[in-house]
């Protein structure tokens, strides 16, 4: 299969797209048991960029006992941290000497702008895998004194924390790249091994990144790479016995059934879930400002972000100001492929997800919605839909409530700041949140009142690898992220010696 769009892209990234298809299993590429093959299209255009393996449960369990035989004999675990830090920082500088191709993947395979695979899939994902290769030198049980010993003094206690065993990750589509590294690194760092399924509309970043961890010095088998469908190799992969830990980002109903799996075979499961994530706009606020960061905010990546601020709650005062300023925004962007560097909005995921988005806005049409639409979607194979906001949605409206992953974006006029509040909270998720004003006092007490894991103040979407990110209510169980990151990888084991 041969690259057929417009754009000039790297030698290398021309060269892994033409590769036969391949599972990436004991530190190679192998065409595996199934012989059934899936299409991986570019958004900008709907055509075949290069297929993929729809690997079947044969080739999960070859995977996981790749992974397992790795672990039992202490080739990775067992290294010196220091020597698992250096070749986790390898990694690092490998992502950094390859991050124009690198970029230009997620791009072709995501269709997000290449701007923004600049920064994600190549320049932070450097530097997160920098941040957790430093966490492999930080393990650290305790001591303590026991506070029942049967005689009083000659015990000594004290926690050790140990890499928990496989890992199964699954990563979804929308940063194709960074998500996967959020699933593989810390499980590395943590002396584990891992078994990645990508998501299969994305899933060629993942198969990139565990060549470069072989590159980097990567044991074989330590890190496996299975594709193919979610209801098939995913599934075949979170209920295998031999995995440990279930590492899951993704919707919370897929996220739901993955936990019951771990309930049955009693394996840590960590869930990043969906979001549907408000921010309350005071009335004190600099219009153009807070504006141009609610654009971000919301349409980034065209809202294929969990955290994306797709409710906005804002005073009336300044309402009509800020709806004004938003739809001026998406009404002068420019549409078109991710890999054109004029371009702000640019094709969704897949077509199957372009029709979803599609829906939801059809279904709030229906229901009489106030719509304002932004610059419109070209007519093309590529899978665009034109950004919008709807203005005041009534409950009825499936988007007014749900998830709709896509450049769709709420805007309520409140009356009050404990209007806004209770309706940011009136909801299910509770994954992000912001809050916009000047008043710092106001904000503070505030973030208190919001049911979200991670809240903003005049800035949405911002996250770091030292902050732990995770969701409340429905949006997720655990953290991801911040000096605690590996603990989610380890078993503590409790030391008690009498001497
Ligand atoms: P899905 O839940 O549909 O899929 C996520 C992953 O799970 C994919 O790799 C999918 O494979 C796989 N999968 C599907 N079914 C199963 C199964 N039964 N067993 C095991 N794996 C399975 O989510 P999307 O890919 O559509 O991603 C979008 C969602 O992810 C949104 O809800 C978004 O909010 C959430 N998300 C959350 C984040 C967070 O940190 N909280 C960050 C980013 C996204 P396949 O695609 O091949 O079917």
């Amino acid at each position: 299969m041969a690259y057929q769009g417009n754009f000039p892209i790297e030698a290398k990234l021309k060269t892994f797209l033409a590769l036969d298809p391949a599972l990436f299993i004991d530190g190679r590429r192998i065409a595996g048991d199934a012989s059934a093959r899936l299409p991986v299209y570019d958004p900008a255009t709907g055509l075949e960029l290069t297929q993929i393996i729809d690997a079947d449960a044969s080739d999960v369990d070859r995977a996981v006992r790749s992974a397992h035989a790795a672990f039992e004999d202490g080739r990775w675990r067992n290294l010196r941290p220091t020597d698992r830090e250096r070749i986790l920082l390898r990694l690092a500088e490998l992502i950094d000497e390859n991050a124009e191709a690198l970029a230009q993947l997620e791009t072709l395979d995501q269709g997000k702008s290449i701007h923004m695979s600049r920064i994600f899939a190549s320049g932070a994902s450097a530097q997160w895998t920098r941040y957790i290769a430093g966490l492999t030198t930080k393990i650290t049980g305790r001591t303590m004194e026991l506070s029942l010993p049967p005689s009083p003094a000659n015990w000594t206690a004290y926690t050790r924390r140990e890499p928990i065993g496989v890992v199964a990750g699954i990563a979804p589509w929308n940063f194709p790249m960074m998500i996967a590294l959020w699933k593989v690194i810390p499980a590395l760092a943590a002396g584990c091994s891992i078994v990645l399924k990508p998501s299969e509309v994305t899933p060629l970043a993942g198969l990139w990144l565990a060549e470069l961890a072989t590159e980097a010095g990567i044991p074989d088998g330590v890190f496996n790479v299975v594709t193919g469908v979610g209801s098939v190799s995913g599934s075949a992969l979170v209920s295998h016995p031999l995995v440990r830990k279930i590492t899951f980002t993704g919707s919370t109903a897929t996220g739901k059934a993955i936990g019951r799996v771990a309930m049955d075979n009693l394996v840590p499961v960590s869930l990043e879930l969906g979001g549907k994530n408000p921010a309350l706009v005071l009335k004190d606020v600099d219009v153009e400002a807070v504006a141009s960061g609610l654009v971000i905010a919301g349409f980034f990546n065209q809202g294929q972000v969990c955290a994306a601020a797709s409710r906005l709650y804002v005073e009336a005062p300044v309402y009509d100001a800020v709806v004004g300023a938003l739809e001026a925004a998406i009404k002068g962007m420019s549409i078109g492929a991710g890999l054109d560097p004029t371009t702000q909005v640019n094709p969704l995921v897949s077509k199957a997800h372009q029709d979803k988005v599609s829906r939801y806005v059809a279904d709030a049409r229906a229901k009489g919605a106030d719509i304002l639409e932004g610059v419109a979607a070209p007519d093309s194979e590529g899978y665009y839909v034109s950004p919008s906001l709807i203005l005041n949605p009534s409950n009825d409206m499936d988007l007014a409530r749900q998830e709709v992953f896509g450049p769709v974006v709420n805007v309520t006029k409140i009356d009050s700041v404990e209007e806004g509040i209770a309706l940011a909270n009136d909801i299910e998720l509770g994954l992000t949140a912001s809050v916009w004003t000047q008043n710092l006092s106001q904000a503070m007490n505030i973030t208190r009142c919001l049911d979200a894991g991670t809240v903003w103040v005049n800035s949405h979407n911002f996250i770091d690898p030292n902050m732990p990110f995770g969701g409340m209510k429905q949006s997720g169980l655990g953290r991801d992220f911040g000096v605690d990151w590996l603990d989610a990888f380890t078993e503590v084991k409790s030391v008690c010696i009498s001497h």
